[in-house]
C-alpha cells in the first residue's frame, strides 16, 4: 500500500493510537529501517552542510548577520504558516502534506500518547532521509541565491548555514517533544516550554486551531493561536 492510500484509510482502519502505530509498522515501515541510522543521517547532513558553508565564509560583517536574521525570519514564517495551512487544511496541489501530517502524524499520537515507543518509530516524526537531503543540498542553497546576487558569497553562505541549523533544530525539538514526558529535557528552561507547547498541539480538539510554532512561539502569540491552558 502506498503512503497516500495508507494515510487516507488509517483513521478508519484502527480506532486507537496503538492500533494505528502497529499498522504503520506492519504495512509501511521497511523491516530494514533503523531509527539510529535515520538520526545519524539527519545530524551528519545538517551539521556537515552547515560546517562547510560556515568554513567557506571569508569575513563576517553586518551583511552576514542580516542574512542570518533574514533566514531565521523566513524559516519561522514557513514553519508557522506551513503547519497552520497545508499541514492542517487541504490545499490544492499540496494534499500530500495534509495526508502526511493530519492524517498520519496526528493519528499516531494524541495529547495523552505523545511518546514514541522506540527509536525505530522516529520515522513517525521526522522527514524521510531523501527530504532531509533535498532540504540541505537543494532548498537551502536555492533560497540563498537572492543574498548571493545582492550581497555576494559570504552572506549567501551564512544564510544557507543558518537554514541547515534551523532545520536541524526543528527536527530535534519535534523529536524531543515526542520523547519521554517528564524526562530531563522537560526541565531545561525554554526547551521544556517548547516541548509542552507542541504536545498541547497534539490534542485532537485543538490541533487545527492552536500551537503551530515549533521554535519561535511568538508567531502563535502574534497570530492569536497560542493555547494557554491544557
Ligand atoms: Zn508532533
Ligand atoms: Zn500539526
Amino acid at each position: 500500500m502506498d503512503m497516500t492510500e495508507f494515510c487516507r484509510s488509517l483513521a478508519s482502519r484502527a480506532s486507537t493510537v496503538e492500533g494505528r502505530r502497529a499498522l504503520f509498522r506492519r504495512e509501511v515501515r521497511s523491516p530494514r529501517y533503523r531509527g539510529a541510522v535515520h538520526l545519524a543521517a539527519l545530524l551528519s547532513t545538517c551539521v556537515g552542510c552547515a560546517a562547510l558553508a560556515l568554513l567557506a565564509v571569508e569575513s563576517w560583517g553586518a551583511l552576514e548577520y542580516w542574512a542570518i536574521a533574514s533566514e531565521l525570519l523566513l524559516s519561522s514564517v514557513v514553519v508557522y504558516f506551513g503547519h497552520r495551512y497545508p499541514m492542517h487544511r487541504p490545499v490544492r496541489g499540496l494534499q500530500w502534506v495534509y495526508d502526511l501530517h493530519t492524517r498520519f502524524h496526528h493519528m499516531v499520537f494524541s495529547a495523552s500518547e505523545t511518546e514514541l515507543d522506540s527509536i525505530d518509530d522516529i520515522c513517525m516524526v521526522m522527514f524521510p532521509v531523501r527530504d532531509i537531503l533535498g532540504m540541505c543540498v537543494v532548498v537551502a542553497p536555492l533560497l540563498s541565491v537572492p543574498w548571493l546576487l545582492l550581497g555576494g558569497l559570504d552572506p549567501a553562505l551564512a544564510f544557507a548555514a543558518t537554514g541547515h541549523l534551523f532545520y536541524l533544530s526543528y527536527e530535534l525539538i519535534h523529536l524531543a517533544a515526542h520523547g519521554r514526558v517528564g524526562g530531563p529535557l522537560d526541565s531545561v528552561p525554554g526547551l521544556g516550554f517548547l516541548l509542552r507547547h507542541h504536545r498541547r498541539h497534539h490534542a485532537w480538539s485543538v490541533m487545527h486551531q492552536r500551537n503551530f510554532s515549533m521554535i519561535f512561539v511568538g508567531w502563535d502569540w502574534l497570530m492569536g493561536t497560542l493555547a494557554r491552558r491544557r
